[in-house]
């Protein structure tokens, strides 16, 4: 392994995210001083504050809510509550989705939120007071013309019903459009639960599509079996795909026959993992990446594929669910192997999109029928894929590099229009 693979492995989440804007921007010709604006988040705020937990004990917590860029509208972006969030990694997020709306082109910047919490550990009462003091301590920054969060790792529908109740309480008056990701009942959309599943699955399809690969039977292997994970192995089983491993943080398991992506999901919501499950058989993590297969999934944490688990990789295809799970370095050694990697901003862009249906049916006050809401989820996934792979072919870049160029020259196009202000 070279040292420059070395460092490219270990890397930070912004430094990546950075990396990628600037590996862009060296194919582009921007205007000078635009791109060092984009390529800098815009605000920052760090806010510490006590939650009393059931033992009547004071705990302190510390959050983040990072707007990377307001050229293209308000912000978007989701809500993390997990041991290691750290300002890097909320700023990297805000970044990719800056990007990921410019590529599916929808009117928003960029945003992210989390707290430093497992939230496994916190009892319901308290995770609804963190969550509520949280909401408060940011309502400086959100709202629904401003910046409207959604779920993430760690946070659910209940939790964005929480903060949509924080933030309406202290207006007065009730703010659907201050969260996404809600449940039906309050204001929350048709078809947000899957949509970023959908958007995994219609990549990983184009993509078998434009290889000729068959659907039929083409083994997948899905690393994370949460929201994005368990609606990708249902939805890739559902199109014909065979799905031969799964895991979560607990372990890995395999059926090369195939595994029933929703008697797995069953099992996971019984006994908290998907490990266990009758008739599959237990793997180790970096065995079910390296393994055999058409289609590989990332739906877990970032910086999951590494070069280490790269060189084993032996997938056609990488549609990927989370975000920033590929170091560069990895990129580097799947691009020599001719993996198609279809990018985070790109595969994993469904669930902004029915977000911003969500919002748009908030403030219209008129809901959409699901079968709807995926004919446009799919009609701005086939804009946005098809102009990804033009753009890759035409400058014979990786659809990583085209993605963020498309999106790039959107954000960039947007300033100069708008100019600097004052
Ligand atoms: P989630 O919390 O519902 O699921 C995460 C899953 O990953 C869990 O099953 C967990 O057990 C598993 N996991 C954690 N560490 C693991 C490891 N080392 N190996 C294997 N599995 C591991 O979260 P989610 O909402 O599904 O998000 C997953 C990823 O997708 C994140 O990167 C997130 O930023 C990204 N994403 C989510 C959405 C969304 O709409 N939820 C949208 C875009 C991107």
């Amino acid at each position: 392994m070279s040292s420059q693979q070395v460092d490219r492995d270990h890397l930070s989440a912004y430094e990546i995210a950075l990396l990628q804007f600037d590996e862009a921007c060296a194919h582009m010709n921007l205007r000078q001083g635009v791109a060092k604006m984009l390529r800098t988040c815009k605000r920052e705020l760090t806010v510490n504050f006590p939650v009393v937990m059931d033992n009547d004990e004071v705990e302190m917590f510390t959050g983040y809510r990072v707007h990377h860029s307001t050229i293209r509208g308000p912000t978007k972006g989701g809500i993390r509550f997990h041991p290691d969030v750290s300002l890097d990694e909320v700023r990297a997020l805000a970044m990719w989705m800056s990007l990921k709306c410019a590529v599916a082109n929808i009117p928003y910047g960029g945003a992210k939120g989390g707290v430093i919490v497992d939230p496994k550990k916190l009892s319901r009462r308290e995770l609804e007071r963190l969550t509520r003091r949280y909401a408060t301590e940011i309502s400086i920054l959100i709202g629904p013309d401003s910046d409207i969060p959604a779920p993430d790792v760690g946070t659910d529908p209940q939790i964005m019903a929480w903060i949509m109740d924080t933030y309406s309480m202290h207006q007065g008056y009730t703010v659907p459009a201050v969260v996404t990701g809600k449940p039906a009942l309050i204001g929350g959309s048709a078809g947000r639960p899957g949509a970023t599943g959908r958007s995994v699955t219609y990549c990983a399809l184009r993509a078998m599509e434009h290889l000729g690969i068959p659907v039929r039977q083409a083994r997948v292997a899905v690393q994370g079996y949460g929201n994005v994970g368990s609606w990708t192995a249902r939805l890739l089983h559902d199109a014909g795909c065979r799905v031969i491993a799964v895991s979560d943080s607990r372990g890995a398991i395999y059926n090369a026959s195939g595994l029933n992506a929703q008697a797995v999901l069953d099992h996971k919501q019984k006994t908290g993992s998907v490990v266990g499950l009758n008739g599959s058989e237990a793997i180790g993590e970096q065995e079910m990446m390296g393994l055999e297969c058409e289609v590989l999934v990332p739906a877990a944490l970032e910086m999951a594929i590494t070069s280490e688990v790269a060189k084993d990789i032996k997938a056609r295809i990488i549609s990927e669910g989370a975000n920033g799970p590929t170091t560069p370095a990895a990129d580097d050694i799947l691009q020599q192997k001719d993996v198609f990697i279809v990018p985070d901003i790109l595969a994993n862009s469904g669930g902004v999109i029915v977000s911003y249906f969500e919002w748009v049916q908030d403030f219209q006050r008129l809901f959409w029928h699901e079968r709807e809401i995926n004919r446009r989820l799919e009609e701005l996934l086939d804009v946005a894929f098809g102009e990804v792979l033009s753009a890759a072919r035409k400058e014979g870049v990786t659809m990583r590099t085209a993605a963020t160029m498309t999106a790039v020259q959107r954000m960039h196009d947007a300033t100069i229009l708008r100019g600097i202000y004052p």
